[in-house]
């Protein structure tokens, strides 16, 4: 999928790109190397499909007091046919609303029974329950967008090192939803009421410096309440400096109650393969992740 695509551009050696052949060559050094190098590089892109299943060994730096907003009670509708009177509900998760016993068991079958737990966690109110559950749901979220966040970072950081130098470092993953963090886990775009979500469901990635992140929050009022994180933020930048071989991004994740967390997440498979990776990234200012698209 997306790995393999990343090793054939990699393969085709485009030397036009002087910047990244210049890393390449610093950080896989000299040709006779090379071939070495690149079957190192297919071995990491091989584990990625591994990796993807994986729970990924996230440090968690700052978390911020649970969203109290409750959401309103929505009309039931049939979460597999998506008809408006349902008269039963999941036997398990008691949550799952169907019109009947036959559209439960299709459901059932078309994948609930992988994700009733999911619905039974929430409730039909949506509200993640506690830190722990917010820990588990952001993890799982981190997991299915590291693919693209671990390169993406990396090329950031390349194509800023050239524009926009940060001596100190100072840079993070600042990823953002207009949907709760309850309804970016969900299995689709419907909420666990079977009402199709209002907001399409996307993740945007930016990477920003601490300066640039600090304008951010004086001007749109709705990152306003970020502003706590900065204090957090600078620690967490100072604790970096002490890592000689820092192989982790800082990620800020920030959802559409307000919740929002910070975590050191680690590049995945590793720093060299999101060299590579990075081609596909490279120039991007920031990254839009629809999760919906089939061909994501
Ligand atoms: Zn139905
Ligand atoms: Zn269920």
């Amino acid at each position: 999928m997306e790995g393999a695509r990343g090793a054939d551009a990699a393969a085709e050696d485009g030397a036009e790109d002087t910047v990244m052949q210049k890393l390449m060559t610093e950080t896989f050094g000299p040709s006779k190397e090379a071939e070495q190098e690149s079957d190192r590089v297919q071995r990491g892109l091989d584990k990625m499909s591994e990796l993807e299943r994986e729970a990924p060994n996230l440090r968690w730096l700052y978390e911020s007091p649970l969203p109290r907003t409750e959401r309103q009670a929505r009309p039931l509708q049939c979460l597999y046919c998506h008809t408006a009177k349902p008269a039963v509900s999941c036997a398990k998760c008691k949550v799952a609303p169907y019109c009947d016993k036959t559209c439960q068991t299709a459901d059932w079958r078309a994948g609930h029974k992988r994700s009733c737990a999911r619905y039974q966690l929430l409730g039909r109110a949506m509200r993640v329950p506690d830190a722990d559950a917010h820990r588990m749901l952001m993890t799982e979220l981190l997991r299915s967008v590291r693919m693209h966040l671990s390169p993406f970072a990396i090329a950031a950081e390349l194509s800023a090192a050239e524009t926009r130098p940060a001596p100190d470092g100072r840079r993070f993953v600042f990823v953002q939803s207009e949907s709760t963090l309850a309804e970016l886990s969900l299995p689709t775009a419907r909420d666990t009421c079977g009402a199709e979500l209002s907001v399409r469901r996307t993740v945007l990635l930016q990477h920003v410096t601490l300066p640039e992140f600090e304008k951010l929050t004086q001007e749109e009022s709705g990152l306003r309440l970020l502003t706590p994180t900065l204090g957090p933020l600078e620690s967490a930048f100072g604790a970096r400096r002490a890592v000689a071989k820092p192989d982790d991004a800082l990620v800020l994740l920030c959802f559409a109650d307000g919740y929002h967390a910070l975590a050191s997440v680690p590049l995945v498979p590793d720093r060299r393969v999101c060299l590579v990776l990075a081609r596909d990234y490279m120039g991007k200012e920031a990254l839009n992740l629809h999760l919906d698209d089939e061909d994501q």
